[in-house]
């Protein structure tokens, strides 16, 4: 493992509306996932060599003095740049070190991942969940494992992800789906829409949240057309004529979609909108606060 120097690793959000974290918290830096339409290969971000996973040095230490001195307690997410399940996670351990020191200093938490190596720290979580709201967001855009290698490639596979929401559920942390990004004129169809709702509820979610379509950019879309020509053939020609530059590039017919989704979620009793999913996961720990006051 290669380390990089860092200042800070847990910031205030601009955005606490995105499932309601109030701090974010990256421990490593880059992915090993390869997702072919990953956002983090953006110019913006300045990360070259992004498939290569390195620590931020000292980082529990740095993590331990930072939430001792917040003065507001709240959730903290992490996921959101880089899988804080990547495979070095499993011997470095330094997100389940700031998971517990996320439980020891009474913050909440919120996991978005592609990896079921999250349940390894159930434990953890559930002594999060004892004072704070916690929430995990496992990433399934397909239920299709051979597609899935080919958009996602050193990912695991959406079959483990979906027993890693089984295993989640199970054990009473409050688990779902993040079907994002819906790639056009490749997974935006209404089978394999309905086919992840139905997978999700079957493990156990209890929310699946959508994101119908994909947003590209410089040298992100540059790296994306490229594994598409690879993969796809023709696919990126599509992609040119229909969006351009533009920045979003929305699924084919999204009404029918979206209806679809809508009623897949609602006859497997799922949530899916962004207030009640958090409403869900916060909302016991905010009626205590309340009580307590
Ligand atoms: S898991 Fe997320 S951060 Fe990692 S490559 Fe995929 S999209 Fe990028």
């Amino acid at each position: 493992m290669e380390y990089l120097p860092a200042k800070s690793i847990v910031t205030r959000t601009k955005n606490t509306s995105w499932f309601g974290a109030d701090y974010n918290m990256n421990i490593y830096r880059g992915c090993s996932h390869r997702c072919i339409y990953c956002d983090s290969r953006s110019e913006c971000y300045r990360v070259d060599d992004f498939e290569r996973v390195y620590a931020k040095k000292d980082a529990l230490a740095i993590i331990g003095r930072e939430l001792a001195s917040k003065r507001k307690k709240g959730v903290v997410a992490t996921g959101a740049m880089s899988d804080p399940y990547n495979p070095q996670e499993e011997k470095y351990r330094l997100t389940r070190g700031a998971l517990k020191l996320l439980a020891s200093n009474w913050f909440g938490v919120g996991i978005a991942t592609k990896s079921a190596l999250v349940v390894r720290d159930a434990d953890v979580l559930n002594a999060i969940a004892d004072h704070a709201p916690v929430i995990v967001k496992m990433t399934v855009t397909t239920c299709d494992d051979m597609l899935a290698e080919k958009i996602e490639p050193y990912a695991p596979l959406p079959s483990a992800r979906l027993k890693g929401i089984e295993v989640l559920a199970k054990e009473g942390i409050f688990t779902g789906a993040l079907m994002m990004p819906v790639l056009p004129f490749i997974e935006d169809n209404a089978r394999n829409i309905v086919r992840v709702v139905e997978a999700a509820a079957g493990s156990g979610a209890r929310f699946v949240f959508a994101g119908m379509g994909v947003t590209l950019r410089d040298r992100q879309r540059d790296w994306f057309y490229a594994r598409l020509d690879e993969s796809f053939p023709g696919i990126s020609r599509n992609y040119k004529q229909r969006f351009g530059d533009g920045y979003q590039c929305g699924v084919r017919d999204y009404r029918k979609l979206q209806d679809a989704f809508i009623s897949a979620c609602q006859k497997q009793g799922l949530l899916y909108k962004m207030e009640d999913i958090i409403l869900a996961y916060k909302s016991k720990y905010e009626q205590t606060q309340l009580k307590f006051l």
